[in-house]
C-alpha cells in the first residue's frame, strides 16, 4: 500500500465501468474517495473499494454543491474533481427526439459544467485537479450517435475553455478521450457487426481497451507528475484517432 497521499477526490459514474476503475486506482494511490453515482450499486464498489458512496444524480439542481458538502465533511478538503458520469447509446439525428437530444445534452455535457462550477471554489489553489472524460467521438465524426457526440465535443472544449480561466489560479483541468472500452456501455455496440468494424476493426491495438488503461491516464491527470500539463484531452484509444484503419486481410 502506497504512503496515503492525505489527498481527496470525487469520481462521478463510480458504480462501475472505468468510473469505478478510476476510483479503484486513485484510491490505491493513497487518495480519500467519494464515489457518486445515480445507481444504488454505488454502495456495494465503495465498500469494495474502500471509499464513501454518494448516491446522486449528477444531473440534479445542486449535485455539485452536494458532493462537495459530502466530501468536505467527510475527509475536510478536496483536491480533485473527476467527472465522468454519463449514458450511452445515443442515435443518429433523424431518429432523436427532444427528449432524446435533452437528455443527452443535459447529462454528458450541461451537468458537468454546473457540477464544476459549483465544485471548484473547494479546490486548493495552487494544487487542485479537474479531469474530464470526453470521447474520441467527440473529436472525430462517428455516424449514428450525434447527441452524445456533440455533448462529448463539448466536453473537449469545456476542457481547454476552463483550463483557461483556471490555470492563473494553479488548478489544472484536462480530460481523457476514451476509445472503446470494455464496460457495461460497450457490451452491446461490441455485438453489433457495423461498430466492430467501424471501431473495433480499425483500431491499431486490434483490441478493446479496459476501464484500467483509462484510469491510469485520469490518475497520472491528477497527480503531481503533471503539474505542467493543462487543457488537453488525451486519447485512450489504442491509436484509433491517430491511425485507423482495418486488417490488410
Ligand atoms: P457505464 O455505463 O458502465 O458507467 C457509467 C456510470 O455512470 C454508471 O454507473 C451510471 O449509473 C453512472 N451515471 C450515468 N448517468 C448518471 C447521472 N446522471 N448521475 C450519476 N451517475 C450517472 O459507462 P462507462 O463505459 O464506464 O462510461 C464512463 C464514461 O466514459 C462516460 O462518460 C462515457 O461516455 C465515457 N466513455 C466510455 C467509452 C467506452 O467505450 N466505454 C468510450 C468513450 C467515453
Amino acid at each position: 500500500m502506497p504512503e496515503p497521499s492525505g489527498q481527496a477526490a470525487i469520481v462521478t459514474g463510480a458504480a462501475r465501468g472505468i468510473g469505478a476503475a478510476i476510483a479503484a486506482r486513485l484510491i490505491a494511490d493513497g487518495v480519500r474517495m467519494l464515489l457518486a453515482d445515480r445507481d444504488e450499486g454505488v454502495h456495494a464498489t465503495a465498500t469494495r473499494l474502500g471509499g464513501m458512496p454518494l448516491v446522486l444524480d449528477v444531473a440534479a439542481a445542486g449535485a455539485g454543491s452536494a458532493m462537495a458538502e459530502a466530501a468536505l465533511a467527510a475527509f475536510g478538503r478536496l483536491d480533485i474533481l473527476v467527472n465522468n458520469a454519463g449514458i450511452g447509446g445515443s442515435r443518429a439525428l433523424a431518429d432523436s427526439d427532444d427528449a432524446l437530444i435533452a437528455r443527452f445534452l443535459d447529462i454528458n455535457l450541461a451537468a458537468v459544467l454546473r457540477v464544476t462550477r459549483d465544485v471548484m471554489p473547494h479546490l486548493p489553489r495552487p494544487g487542485g485537479r479537474i479531469v474530464n472524460v470526453s470521447s474520441i467521438f467527440g473529436i472525430a465524426g462517428h455516424p449514428g450517435t450525434t447527441a452524445y457526440a456533440v455533448a462529448k465535443a463539448g466536453i473537449a472544449q469545456f476542457t481547454r475553455q476552463l483550463a483557461g480561466e483556471l490555470a492563473p489560479e494553479g488548478i489544472t483541468v484536462n480530460a481523457v478521450a476514451p476509445g472503446v472500452i470494455e464496460t457495461a456501455m460497450t457490451e452491446g455496440h461490441l455485438r453489433n457487426a457495423y461498430y466492430r468494424r467501424a471501431v473495433l476493426d480499425p483500431t491499431p491495438l486490434r483490441r478493446a481497451g479496459k476501464p484500467e488503461e483509462v484510469a491510469a491516464v485520469v490518475a497520472f491527470l491528477a497527480s503531481a507528475d503533471a503539474s505542467y500539463v493543462a487543457g488537453q484531452v488525451i486519447a485512450v484509444d489504442g491509436g484509433w484517432l491517430a491511425a485507423r484503419h482495418p486488417p490488410m486481410e
